[in-house]
């Protein structure tokens, strides 16, 4: 397969990489100091306003949305996305992605970050003229944010099949009950709509149905937030980390009531329309990561560099220079394979010492959020099982 880019993504690769360059690495440092004090004064989820100052440049420079794939865009792309019209394909996405990975604030200010990203593809690809013109245009001007409400405290969700939230229709509105946890974004003050999965009618009633199958019993349903009976019960730390200003929280739905049509693609469509969100979502986590590793080895290299022990550089010392060797394998296999992108961070921590481990490099951040990713779009375990189903399916194993 050729990964060479087009003159296209080339051309915003490298401005992605001059706007980061330029513009957001000079102020990030701050930002995450700034967060800090916020944190430490208790009002660790305002907004800080550098970011709106960010989103307003990348926007001019025509590094907006890039994420808009080219075969959903549609009429969206000339009038939210990059100069140009149209949306990039996923092999013409993965560089700028990659540039975006190293940098706390990118995918944000870019307007390319989860799950807004994976949110808006849902609205592209399954939502009405209606829901689109209410939900996806703020998105996609950044107005407003957005969460994604599928995980449950009480279940194994990673089998999807499992979640007792329910959505039931009632006459011309749907009703809504149950607990969700890990939802990403419900703590910015401006996330406006969450993504909500649950079955489409009591568990009884389903057993009593043998009708529907059982990827057929649960519907996706568009909640605005402010709906009565919405309750962000608190915010979840990742590992003593609360990602402020996006965060992740325990929601509660009790009798929430909307109209029908905010139901997306139609009564038990969910199971679909998440296996459509997840591929594209899963593939920019990816991308992502490969940056953080090459921001990690950058960071590893000249630190190794610059400090000296015994009388040596720290890179001298010790199996340092084979480390680093190994580290520039492990990213470039990972570029073709998408691994290994963790170890290579855990390295850089190590040659960074106590350091590494503090706030003051943003290493233990990288290395929490890659970890994250080994769960939050579901854990390995479960890709890897598709994987081997597709495998095994070229020679005739059933399901
Ligand atoms: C930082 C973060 C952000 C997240 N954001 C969101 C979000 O925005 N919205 C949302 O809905 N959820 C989100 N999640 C939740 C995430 O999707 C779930 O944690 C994940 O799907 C696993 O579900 P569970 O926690 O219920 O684990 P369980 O289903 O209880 O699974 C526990 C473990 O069992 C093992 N296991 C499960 N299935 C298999 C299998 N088939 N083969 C082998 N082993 C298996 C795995 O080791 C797995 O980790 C997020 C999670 C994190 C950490």
């Amino acid at each position: 397969m050729d990964f060479a880019p087009s003159s296209r993504a080339a051309d915003l690769t490298e401005r992605t990489r001059a706007f980061i360059r330029d513009v957001v690495e000079p102020v990030e440092g701050d930002y995450l100091r700034d967060l800090a004090e916020q944190r430490r004064t208790g009002d660790p989820w305002r907004p800080l306003p550098v970011v709106e100052e960010l989103k307003a440049e990348a926007r001019a420079r025509g590094l907006w949305n890039l994420w808009l794939p080219k075969e959903h865009a549609g009429e969206y792309a000339a009038r939210f996305g990059t100069d140009g019209g149209e949306g990039l394909t996923n092999v013409d996405y993965a560089p700028v992605a990659e540039a975006t990975g190293g940098s706390h604030l990118a995918p944000l200010v870019m307007n390319c970050n989860a799950p807004d990203t994976g949110n808006m593809e849902v609205l592209l690809r399954y939502g009405t003229d209606e829901q689109r013109a209410q939900w996806l245009e703020p998105l996609l001007a950044g107005e407003i944010r957005s969460a994604f409400t599928m995980t449950e405290p009480d279940v194994a969700s990673s089998d999807a099949t499992n979640m007792e939230a329910t959505a039931v229709v009632h006459g011309d509105e749907v009703v809504i009950n149950g607990r969700k946890w890990w939802s990403t974004g419900v703590g910015h003050p401006e996330c406006r709509i969450a993504v909500f999965m649950g079955l489409r009618d009591t568990p009884e009633n389903l057993e009593d149905d043998p009708g529907i199958d059982r990827h057929h019993r649960h519907t996706m349903v568009l909640v605005p937030l402010d709906t009565p009976g919405v309750k962000v019960e608190r915010l979840l730390p990742t590992m003593g980390m609360y990602d402020e200003p996006i965060g992740h929280g325990e929601v509660s739905f009790t009798d929430v009531r909307v109209p029908v049509s905010n139901i997306l693609s139609g009564p038990g469509e969910a199971f679909a329309i998440a296996q459509g969100r997840l591929g594209p979502g899963r593939i920019h986590h990816c991308m992502r990561l490969i940056g953080l590793a090459e921001m990690a080895l950058e960071r590893a290299c000249r630190r190794g560099l610059d400090r000296v022990a015994f009388g040596k550089p720290l890179a001298n010392l010790g199996g340092n220079r084979e480390r680093i060797a190994d580290a520039r394998i492990a990213i470039e296999q990972a570029r073709l394979l998408v691994l290994n992108a963790l170890q290579v961070i855990d390295f850089a921590m190590q040659i960074h010492g106590g350091g590494g481990m503090s706030d003051d490099h943003p290493l233990a951040g990288a290395w929490t959020a890659a970890r994250a990713l080994r769960l939050a779009d579901g854990p390995d375990e479960v890709h890897q099982g598709v994987v081997a189903r597709l495998e095994l399916g070229k020679y005739g194993a059933k399901r």
